[in-house]
């Protein structure tokens, strides 16, 4: 077992061996850097620095300008609304300022800022309606010591000023790392070592060493990218190094299912076919991955994959993300399957007692060839005779971790990951350049536009009314409030809100589904929508509205302006799956960024879920887009894949010139290599190497 190098120690230490970070500070410091190691520490980025100018009196205050002034608390004015601000009025001779606060729950502002108290604030002064104010104003305990600020990202309950100084204290703990890089390129980028690039970071001199082109940031940008694709090299060649058997491409039963369909298969589909069969057909073992929109036509692509294998004498499995999605799909493959004569069952956690074990049973004997169900039912108890090919419709990102994993079930499994999310050439090298890539890049043929229209918030009511004949006409409706709070509790109360207004309009016809629910419960509204029971289904998440139901011809998204055009895409996908026209409201409150508008404006003007994902990437700069966790973008901390692609190809060659020279990272770069890997946590690619 090979070990963490004693080097990083002192970068894994925990937060609390800085003199003054005590229990609760490092709870404060979990919630906001995900880890309380000195390590997650130096990696937190600063945000901005600013100059600040002292000023003697808040009347020299000017709009726009970052300052430093003394004050007297003088009053609270709590949120009168969910997500209103906590304005506190602060004074001085010469006038007063509001101090504003979002967000902040807990009696945190109070605590901070008791009437009476003689502080010192800095930050910006803004001027909202004649009122000058500041927005999250830094408290100093005296005068400030540099007029040059630096900013980061900070949580409530946690100073400029206290965050400054335990980075100030990890950096003096922080070691010489020995060189990963290749000291012909970092010489020719003029890249500083890594432990000078973190120094950097947290001391720029101005604006510009925070930018991702300045050479520190690009140093620390580079070891991230390095350490990623280095990690999905090893696990490329791992897999390549793995046994897996040749399966027939076109025998009986294939041919037999391929005749039982009535349609023909569209060009993109043949292509994905052609490419998955000579995996299964070679003797190695296939970690594919098949990428296409909702609607184009994976399934059946899958499922002819799954022929090979029964051709070849093995069993396959598909596996969804939840219960109603698995047995959406065995509906989807029933006629095919019995047409085709092949025995095949759906598992679901629903099934209990008597009926799961004849079905287990048949598992284990191989008398059942194909099994459809959910991810969790796999982890479990079932055993295969022979489980020749794994089928993984993702729905949402699936970890490196839990492909591997999978693949371990049965022996020389095939493994064929299908995702709706379409994402850009670059992140695909970056989530999945573990895998070969398939892509369905059109749908089948026939299918309507969706007629996509943007609603400002005001005339919502009017929409509403509409929506109202159509629904008496027998349409259904979504209506999604995505999570656009911080907070899962607010958002759920916006969905609740939303859906006691349709109630009072719709009445008994209006469902509501959310992430709080237990999926029991989820379950039995989505059957109700399914089931027609309910026509208008309001849902704060996309996850659970990822079933089929042609009926559903709208779709109605709260709060467009506010996510990305790839989630927006995604969850337009959920209509437009039957023969009806098909609508998506996309509706917006004021006022609208230039950004948002450029993205809505596209959404109109596509349904090419490809196009769309590199626009989303290209147009991500903004910065005020919600919902990247879900595309898998926001994994690098460092890296800025809109602006630094080529960084990533370059660190995908090096990886790929590292493992050729020393697959086993044995010379002395290689064990610097291991050290990287560590440092970002990539523990179990190394555990893939011999040990040295
Ligand atoms: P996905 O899995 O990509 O969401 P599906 O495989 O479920 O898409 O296909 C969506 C719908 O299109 C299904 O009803 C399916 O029967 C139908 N379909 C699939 N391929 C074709 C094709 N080549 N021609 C016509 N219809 C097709
Ligand atoms: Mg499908």
């Amino acid at each position: 077992m090979s070990q963490r190098p004693f080097v990083l120690d002192p970068l894994f230490r925990s937060v609390g061996v800085i003199s003054g970070v005590g229990p609760r500070m490092m709870k404060l410091y979990e919630k906001l850097l995900g880890g309380i190691r000195l390590r997650d520490l130096l990696f937190h980025k600063p945000a901005d620095i600013v100059q600040r100018r002292l000023i003697g009196a808040l009347s020299e205050a000017r709009t726009g300008e970052s300052v430093c002034v003394s004050v007297t608390i003088d009053k609270h004015t709590p949120p009168t609304r969910r997500g209103g601000p906590h304005r506190v009025r602060a004074l001085d001779p010469s006038g007063f300022i509001d101090l504003v606060f979002f967000h902040a729950g807990g009696g945190w502002v109070e605590k901070q800022y008791p009437v009476g108290a003689k502080i010192t604030i800095c930050g910006q002064v803004d001027d909202y309606r004649g009122t000058r104010q500041m927005t999250h104003p830094d408290l100093l305990d005296g005068p400030p010591a540099d007029a040059r600020e630096i900013i980061y990202p900070l949580t409530a309950g946690l100073t400029t000023k206290m965050l400054r100084k335990t980075i100030l204290s990890a950096l003096d703990q922080t070691p010489e790392l020995p060189e990963w890089l290749d000291p012909v390129h970092v010489s020719r980028m003029g890249w500083p070592t890594w432990k000078e690039a973190i120094i950097n970071l947290h001391h720029p001199q101005a604006a510009k060493d925070l930018e991702s082109s300045c050479p520190a940031q690009m140093r620390l940008a580079y070891d991230e990218l390095l350490a990623n694709q280095l990690t999905l090299a090893i696990l490329r060649l791992k897999q390549r190094k793995l046994k897996g058997r040749a399966f027939p491409t076109n025998g009986p039963q294939r041919q037999k299912l391929m005749v039982a369909l009535p349609w023909e298969l569209t060009s993109f589909q043949r292509e994905a076919l052609t490419e998955i069969d000579a995996d299964m057909m070679a003797p190695h073992r296939m970690l594919r991955l098949l990428q296409g929109d909702v609607g184009s036509g994976k399934t059946i692509v899958a499922a002819l994959a799954m022929m090979n294998a029964v051709d070849g004498g093995a069993q396959a499995a598909f596996m969804a993300p939840t219960e109603i999605l698995a047995r959406q799909h065995g509906e989807t493959l029933r006629p095919f399957f019995e047409k085709a004569g092949i025995p095949f069952t759906v598992l679901t956690g629903r099934d209990k007692g008597k009926t799961r074990e004849t079905a287990l049973a048949a598992i284990s004997s191989g008398a059942i060839k194909i099994v459809i169900g959910t991810h969790a039912l796999f982890q479990e108890d079932v055993t295969f005779a022979d489980l020749g090919l794994a089928v993984i419709d993702e729905q949402h990102r699936f970890g490196v971790h839990q492909r591997l994993e999978l693949s371990n079930k049965g022996i020389g499994t095939d493994v064929l990951v299908m995702t709706a999310t379409p994402i850009p050439r670059t992140l695909t090298l970056t989530a999945y350049g573990d895998m070969e890539v398939s892509r369905i890049a059109g749908k089948p043929p026939g299918r309507k536009p969706i007629d996509t229209r943007l609603i400002p918030l005001d005339t919502l009511d009017t929409m509403t009314e509409r929506l109202k004949g159509q629904i008496d006409h027998g349409v259904q409706v979504y209506w999604v409030c995505p999570l656009v709070e911080e907070s899962e509790i607010l958002d759920l109360a916006a969905a609740e809100e939303r859906y006691l207004v349709l109630q009072q309009i719709f009445g008994e016809r209006v469902g509501l589904i959310h992430g709080r629910m237990k999926p029991k419960d989820k379950d039995a509204v989505m059957e109700k929508f399914v089931s027609g029971a309910i026509y208008v289904l309001v849902a704060t998440t996309v996850i659970e509205v990822g079933v089929n139901v042609p009926n559903a011809t709208i779709m109605v998204i709260e709060h467009a302006n506010r996510f990305g055009l790839a989630q927006l895409h995604q969850l337009r996908g959920r209509v437009g799956r039957g023969d009806a026209q098909s609508y998506c409201f996309l509706v917006y409150g004021e006022p609208l960024t230039e950004a948002a508008r450029e993205r809505l404006k596209i959404l109109r003007q596509s349904e090419d879920g490809f196009l769309l994902a590199e626009k989303d990437l290209e147009l991500r700069g903004s910065g005020d887009v919600l919902g990247t966790k879900q595309s898998g973008i926001a994994e690098f901390r460092f890296a800025d894949l809109t602006s630094q692609s080529d960084l990533l190809i370059s660190a995908r060659q090096d990886s790929s010139l590292i493992l050729e020279k020393d697959p086993d990272l044995q010379s002395p770069r290689g064990k610097a290599l291991r050290a990287l890997l560590y440092l970002f946590e990539r523990d179990q690619a190394i555990s893939y190497l011999r040990s040295g």
